[in-house]
């Protein structure tokens, strides 16, 4: 998947206009690529519908060019499809019960230490379990990653019976806050692996069941994870040996096959090579591009400073509209209250006026209310709202009749102070290299 990716991002860098053959051959490449890599059909076709709609109907913002603008979708559509936000491990009962599940060699055993390791730092301290009755020396492994932490551990080398031990170490850590089970990753065969995750399933009754996933199989990790979701409900994904080059992009399809969110990556052997899962850094690997923050962070510059200056040389000549008075609204987030902007601007702090240095945010949110069940008419030529108008605004956003009169009053007291600062001779100039 990395591969074929990483050539159709290539390719799309090196073109000057994007029209509409271009985006839907890039789209075509991106599908091939996904379907090569197992991932689910249905979920290919639904995101490389969503990119080909947006490239083809979304205006690129100002200043951004076409080809930075579908690279930017592309990116936000994959950022979605593995979930835009990480999600924590959440320990929420006690004892709270993780099972480990994957292939023998792709990392559980070191994974579990990391994460009693990440656990310790937030105060938890775990207890781990080994049921690995089939590799040699998997107690030992165990033992000697948690005698180092101080980690209480249960397992009996000469017990070969992997649901036997499970019901021990259950029985002796019930008290504990959080009990890890490791399991083994072979059997004589796939099926008996399975059946015997199942059993312990049953047994364990796992809070979290947690896949790790080797980063650098591919595409088979799609059917590794179809085949544990047999066996257990599995809550999240780890992918580990996301160092080197591999770029991990067999995980889309377990994802896809299991639903279930990446929270860690491994990066490497150590026990604190291990990190929370970051869904944007991730893409970026996977699409080979590893300057893409920052274009994104030039294109969500250019979209605010285009719409501040037009808000700014508005509120000096005197135009300044409910539009954007929202504007100036939705600006005061990104760049602090009005006070603060206009602190900014020499010689104008002080001539805020006193009800913008006032707003809570309460307040800026109850008119943003206000001001979406306003007409686009309404909005940019506020003059005409009296009272049927004032009496529909107030209906439509649910609150009383005196709250739009006194958002109207505090436009009509900005608009003043507005243009009084503009005549007195602060042009545009000013304001344009404040944004
Ligand atoms: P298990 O059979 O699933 O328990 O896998 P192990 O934890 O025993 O790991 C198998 C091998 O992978 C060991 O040699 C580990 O050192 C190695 N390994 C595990 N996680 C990582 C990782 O994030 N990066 C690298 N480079 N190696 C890892
Ligand atoms: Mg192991």
């Amino acid at each position: 998947l990395g591969e074929n990716l990483t050539n159709t991002m290539k390719k799309l860098a090196g073109m000057s206009v994007i029209d509409k053959k271009v985006v839907k051959e890039v789209v075509k490449d991106i599908q091939r690529a996904l379907i090569q890599s197992d991932v689910n059909i249905q979920l290919v076709l639904k995101l490389s519908k969503t990119i080909e709609n947006r490239a083809l109907n979304e205006e690129p913002p100002k200043g951004i060019t076409p080809r930075e603008h579908v690279i930017t979708i592309i990116y936000e559509e994959m950022v979605n499809l593995l979930g835009s936000e990480a999600k924590e491990l959440e320990i929420n009962k006690k004892p709270f019960k993780i099972l480990f599940l994957g292939l023998q060699g792709s990392g559980k055993t070191t994974t579990i230490g990391k994460l009693c390791k990440y656990l310790q730092r937030k105060g938890f301290s775990p207890a781990v379990v080994c049921t690995d009755t089939w590799r040699p020396a998997a107690y030992e492994q165990l033992k000697q990653l948690t005698e180092e932490m101080q980690i209480q551990l249960y397992g009996d080398p000469e017990n070969k019976d992997a649901l036997d031990l499970a019901e021990k170490g259950l029985k002796q850590f019930k008290n504990q806050k959080i009990i890890i089970f490791d399991t083994a990753g072979r059997h004589k065969n796939e099926d008996d692996l399975i059946e015997e995750m199942n059993k312990l399933d049953k047994i364990i009754e796992p809070d979290e069941s947690i896949l790790v996933i080797d980063g650098t199989i591919g595409q088979q990790a799609g059917e590794q994870a179809k085949a544990f979701s047999q066996a257990t409900d599995i809550g999240s994904i780890i992918i580990s040996k996301l160092d080197g080059t591999a770029k991990g992009g067999g995980a889309l399809s377990a994802v896809a096959e299991t639903g279930a969110p990446i929270k860690f990556i491994g990066t490497g052997e150590r026990i604190d090579e291990f990190e929370a899962f970051d869904p944007e850094r991730f893409i970026s690997r996977l699409l080979g591009m590893g300057d893409i923050r920052s274009l994104i962070e030039k294109a969500e510059e250019v979209i605010d400073e285009d719409k501040a200056t037009k808000t700014m040389n508005n509120m000096l000549s005197g135009k300044f509209t409910l539009e954007d008075m929202k504007n100036q609204f939705e600006m005061m987030n990104s760049m602090g209250p009005m006070q603060q902007v206009m602190n900014m601007i020499p010689g104008l702090g002080a001539k805020v006026p006193k009800e913008a240095s006032q707003m809570t945010e309460d307040k800026i949110n109850s008119f943003k209310i206000i001001m979406y069940s306003m007409t686009d008419e309404e909005m940019k030529n506020p003059k005409i709202i009296k009272h049927s108008r004032i009496t529909r605004i107030a209906r439509g956003s649910g609150v009383d009749e005196n709250d739009v009169k006194e958002l109207l009053k505090y436009y009509n007291n900005t608009k003043k102070a507005m243009k009084g600062i503009g005549r007195r001779g602060m042009g545009g100039g000013a304001m344009n290299r404040l944004v």
